[in-house]
This record gives structure tokens, sequence and C-alpha cells, in this order.
């Protein structure tokens, strides 16, 4: 794991060895309070931590102040050019602020923006992405490069230097995936402020989560990466279940039960496809570590899913409960998914002492 300094985001710690906190970014109009609300909510039950609204006007700024009272998640205020509005959103009560400061005018602005996130001691995220590297970089580096963003990056994070700001995190996204983890990795070569992964533009659900997972994780599995946001056309709670499944599917801690399933073959007696199904999605909801199996046939599921904590695999018409490879019972088909969950509330109970 790559070590970064650690910054705050409300109560919550980037960087510095802390948990990957997942975030994602309200969809509602900037100016429909209720709406956010009832967005935000639904966001942080479903495993949000760190929650991005946009600030495109000063009537959007109250956004902030209500999202502030009305949910537990930091708040973090997204802000294009206008410093103003940077300084409104912080006096209304932004735990973080997302904003490039190359691009609000000047040096004294800059300083506006510094002093006042020094004073309340939130962070500022630089955001780079393919799209805002400067004319002049995309000259010099033949277009939106790796090279490119980073050298973009660094020219941001100096302005805050020199107006005596440090308390940074730094975004590097592209839609291409092998500009994207170039840029992370020279990033994270090059500066110590903790990471924020995502890939832009990612494109719809499908797709969009495909792609996710090979740049996020990608990166997140050689220790580059502090917060994740899975960017999708799609509901934002989408993008919750994906950044969890991507977090699950790396073995984070804390990240709940990984199912590891067969593809099923010509030995398979049980409707297994459904079975894996089910159990999904009763593991949803399940907080508690550890790996599930769903495997189609006893003579070789136990044995090819040894490294799974507990799992179910299948017979002609009955099936086998197994904790860490040894076979605990036997029990007829549709027994299997309720003698699984037993199973599972146990570990659960005895913290994986079965
Ligand atoms: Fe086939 Fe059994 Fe392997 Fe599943 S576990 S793929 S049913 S051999």
């Amino acid at each position: 794991m790559r070590r970064t300094k650690q910054v705050l985001v409300g109560g919550v710690p980037i960087g510095g060895g802390a948990p990957v906190a997942i975030q994602s970014m309200l969809s509602v109009p900037a100016h429909d309070i209720e709406g956010n609300l009832r967005q935000a909510a639904a966001l942080e039950a479903a495993g949000c931590r760190i929650i991005r609204a946009a600030v495109p006007d000063r009537e959007a700024v109250p956004l902030i102040a209500a999202l502030k009272e009305h949910t537990g998640m930091p708040v973090v205020a997204d802000i294009h050019f206008d410093y103003r509005l940077a300084l409104e959103a912080v006096a209304a009560g932004a735990d973080k602020i997302r904003i490039n400061p190359g691009n609000i005018g000047g040096a004294d602005r800059v300083r506006a923006v510094a002093n006042a996130c020094n004073e309340r001691k939130i962070p500022i995220r630089v955001g780079v992405n393919s799209g805002s590297v400067e004319r002049e970089l995309l000259a010099r580096f033949g277009g939106p490069t790796a090279e490119a963003m980073v050298e973009s990056a660094a020219r941001h994070l100096k302005m805050l230097e020199e107006a005596d700001f440090e308390n940074t995190v730094l975004s590097l996204k592209s839609s291409d995936l092998k500009t994207m983890a170039a840029a992370y990795r020279l990033a994270a070569e090059r500066f110590d402020c903790p990471l924020h992964l995502g890939v832009t533009e990612a494109g719809t659900e499908r797709q969009g989560l495909v792609k996710s997972a090979i740049g996020i994780g990608a990166l997140l599995l050689d220790g580059i990466g502090d917060t994740i946001r899975v960017s999708l056309t799609a509901d934002p709670m989408r993008e919750i279940a994906a950044a969890k499944d991507i977090l699950r599917a790396l073995g984070v801690k804390g990240c709940g039960a990984q199912i590891v399933s067969c593809p099923t073959c010509g030995r398979t007696r049980i409707d297994l496809i459904g079975l894996a199904h089910q159990v999904e999605e009763a593991l949803r909801d399940f907080d508690t570590d550890c790996k599930v199996a769903v495997m189609g046939c006893a003579v070789n599921g136990p044995g090819e899913a040894r490294e799974a904590d507990l799992g179910v695999a299948g017979g002609d018409g009955c099936g086998v409960v197994f904790v860490r490879g040894r076979i605990v019972e036997k029990v007829p088909e549709e027994a299997l998914l309720p003698t699984l969950l037993r199973y599972l509330k146990e570990w659960e109970r005895t913290d994986g002492k079965l």
C-alpha cells in the first residue's frame, strides 16, 4: 500500500492507510433541495461515505447547508471557475471543495480560497481530467497524455502550495483506461497527496462498471488509491453498488461477503444459476468479511472452492454445505439456501470462528 499523507473530509480520513472510502455525486438538479436530500439519504444507507454536490450558481449554495444538516456524510462542493462560489460553499459548511486553482482567475483568488479552507481545515481536491489539460500542455505533450495530465496537476498543486495550502487530494481522470492508469501511477511517484480514483465518462451501467473495475481495480491492486468514485450514466445508487462490488472483488477488508461460484458443467444437477443469484441477493447487505462458494457438484466443488470460508455444492436433487472445504451437512436441494444462511448467521455471530 502506497503511504500518503492523510486528509480529513469531515470525519472521514482519506489516505495515510485509512480504508478506501466510497463516494458518489448527487444527480438531482441542484435547486431541488428535497430531492437531493432524499437521494443523499438513500446513498448513505447504501454505503456511500462521502457525498459531492455540484454548485453551479449562488442559488445552489443552500443545498450544501441543507446536506450538512440532514445527512451524516461529509459534503463536497463541486465548483467550476467561480472562486466566490467556493468561498460561499465553505461558509455554508462544505467539508471539502473540488476546484482547480488554475481556472479561477489568478493568485489572489487562489489565496482567498486557500485561506478560507485553511481556516476551516478542509481539503481541496484538484480534479484534473483529460478535457481540462491546458492548451499549452496539450501542444507540448501531443495531446491529453498521462504526462500532460500530471504536469497540469503539478501546476494546480503548486499554485495551492504558493498560497500556503497543502491539504490536498488529487484526481486524474480520463475515459481512456491506459491514460488514466498511467497518469495515476506517475502521480503516485511524484506527489504524496491522497488520490481519488475514477474513470471519467465511463459509460452506462454495464460498460461503466467494466471500465471502472479495470481502471480502479488495477490501481488498487498495486496499492494506489485512497477514495473511489465509480461514474456511471445511471442512478447513483448503482455507482455505490458497483463501487462495493469492486472493493469486494479485491478482497478489501470491511466490504462484506465475496461470492465465488462455478460456471456449471455437465456434472451440474441442481439449479445452480438460480441458487447463486439467491445467495448473492441474500448477501448484499451482509457486512462480515467472508468468501462464500456456490458450486455445482460435490465431487469437485468443495475442493475447487477450498479457499472459501463457507459454501454449498450440488448433488442430484440434494447438496452439501461445507466450511473451509469440510462437509458439515447434506440436505435436499430446496434446503441448501436456508442451511447456508443459517451457517452464515453463525459465522457472523462467532466472527468467523465456526
Ligand atoms: Fe462442473 Fe463441479 Fe466444477 Fe461446477 S464445481 S464446474 S459442476 S466440476
